[in-house]
């Protein structure tokens, strides 16, 4: 970030560059909704004081979208819905880490960094693959429990589903119901493509396939290298967006 787009910023600037930021791709009322929050978590900010560059790196490495994505999760949960209360979900239980589309998912910078860091000590080791060819390099491929649940990222942690067979047959390439994401993952892409506009001219927003990163870091990849290999076009973030815009309600 250069010096002068540092000393341009401050957070009523922020404030005022989100007022016209642009989800691209997602749903009006959800871009409404991410901008109300990212604007309230600067508020907040700023409030409590919290020191610019520091925001400003948040913003850039997505983890203020994985905070409010954080929040907004718990908020659901707190509310119980059915899916919740239905969940088949249970420790094992693994065919959602089996990766047949797209590339695991989008996740960025700081959920990125975070993988790498509790992966790095299994580099070498067995992993997923080693279980089911498409398998998340991140699973255990003895126990099928995630290796580094605590720094999985939303992506993860939203998808949730009431039938695991239903699960099994799509891990086999069918197209069974049940199974989808808890709307706190809306929240997180959404604020994540705003964050990269606010962010825009000062630094650059960037998002990784958690497939690729977490087989860069399981095969013993540095964080920069782990990073290069998994990054995605820049077009990404708005593709996946339009594919939520563009998906039936
Ligand atoms: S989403 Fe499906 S495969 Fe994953 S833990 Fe839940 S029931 Fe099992
Ligand atoms: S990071 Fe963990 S929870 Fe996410 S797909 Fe990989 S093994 Fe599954």
């Amino acid at each position: 970030m250069s010096k002068s787009a540092r000393a341009a910023l401050d957070y009523p600037a922020l404030r005022r560059k989100l007022t016209k930021a642009r989800a691209r791709g997602m749903p009006d009322f959800l871009e409404d909704r991410g901008r109300r929050l990212l604007d309230a978590w600067l508020a907040t900010s700023a409030s409590e004081a919290r020191p610019l560059p520091r925001t400003l790196a948040r913003l850039a490495s997505g983890d203020a979208a994985r905070e409010i994505g954080e929040i907004t999760g718990a908020q659901i949960r707190a509310e119980q819905p059915e899916v919740l209360t239905n969940a088949a979900c249970a420790a094992g239980c693994a065919f959602c880490c089996i990766l047949l589309e797209g590339d695991g998912g989008l996740i960025g910078e700081a959920e990125a960094t975070a993988l790498h860091g509790a992966l790095a000590p299994f580099a070498g080791q067995p992993d997923g693959r080693a279980w089911h060819a498409h398998a998340c390099a991140a699973l255990d491929p003895e126990t099928r429990q995630c290796r580094a649940y605590e720094a999985r990222p939303t992506v993860c942690r939203s998808f949730l589903s009431v039938d695991a067979e239903a699960c099994r047959e799509n891990a086999e390439g069918g197209d069974e119901d049940g199974s989808g994401m808890l709307g706190n993952h809306l929240d997180y892409l959404t604020v994540l493509a705003l964050s990269r506009e606010v962010m825009r001219g000062t630094a650059l927003l960037h998002t990784y396939s958690l497939e690729a990163l977490a087989q860069a870091a399981c095969d013993g990849a540095p964080l920069d290298a782990a990073l290069k290999a998994a990054r995605h076009p820049t077009s990404e973030l708005e593709e996946t967006c339009e594919d939520i815009g563009n998906s039936p309600s």
